[in-house]
């Protein structure tokens, strides 16, 4: 999963991004409006924790300008401004949800894995797939109702699998949701983690569609 952090705050910006990375994030943190416009108009993100005040662009400008441009990823607000009135500005301008400074960093957590599981269509606090089971709150996942360990980008991917359930996942798209900026890219890192994720949970649970991507395997589903 990767996040785009837009705050301006140094203090505060350093204390998410370690716990959202913590929490096994990938996280790109941005600190004016106009970088975050850019960085959003350029990546792919399964979320973004937006900050209201901001410098160059205000955050609800940012926030009607991505969603003008049709974009549907879940939005997170951050405001200091406790007024009813900014909050539901923030909402009619697209915001999935907010928080008001200062928060707990455990209920961005939260809030962050509530917003991703409506996205990908899910009301149930776990994602799951034929026999496997994934807790994003516990950071579990089990096989036919036994632990499996994963390291941290075998969860990830198999994180971003579950949430874009029956989509084809192009390479990049996976290697994006893995990694933040200026992180040091390890060389054919999907295809390795794709065969990992296979021998730990089974041949037919992962899908190569030739020329495009990969996608959960049909056969695991039907086979329950
Ligand atoms: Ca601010």
């Amino acid at each position: 999963m990767r996040v785009l952090l837009v705050e301006d705050d140094a203090l505060l910006g350093d204390g998410i991004r370690a716990g959202l990375k913590l929490a096994d994030y990938a996280v790109d943190w941005v600190r004016n409006g106009e970088s975050a416009r850019h960085a959003l108009a350029d990546h792919d993100y399964d979320a973004c924790v937006l900050d209201l005040g901001l410098p160059k662009k205000d955050g609800l400008a940012v926030l009607k300008d991505l969603r003008g441009r049709g974009s549907a990823i879940p939005v997170l607000i951050l405001t200091a401004r406790d007024t009813a009135a900014d909050k539901i500005a923030g909402l009619d301008a697209g915001a999935d949800d907010y928080l008001t400074k200062p928060f707990d960093l455990g209920e961005l957590q939260a809030r962050l894995r509530a917003l991703l599981r409506r996205a990908a269509g899910a009301a149930a606090p776990t994602l799951q797939h034929g026999g496997v089971v994934l807790d994003p709150a516990g950071k579990r996942v089990t096989l036919d109702g036994a632990p499996v360990a994963l390291s941290a980008r075998e969860y990830a991917l198999l994180h971003d699998l579950l949430t874009h359930k029956s989509q084809i996942r192009t390479r990049a798209q996976l290697e994006e949701s893995l990694y933040a900026w200026g992180e040091e890219k390890e060389s054919n890192t999907v295809e390795v983690y794709i065969h990992h994720l296979r021998k730990k949970l089974g041949a037919d649970f992962i899908d190569t569609v030739r020329g495009f991507g990969y996608r959960l395997g049909e056969a695991a589903e039907r086979g329950r």
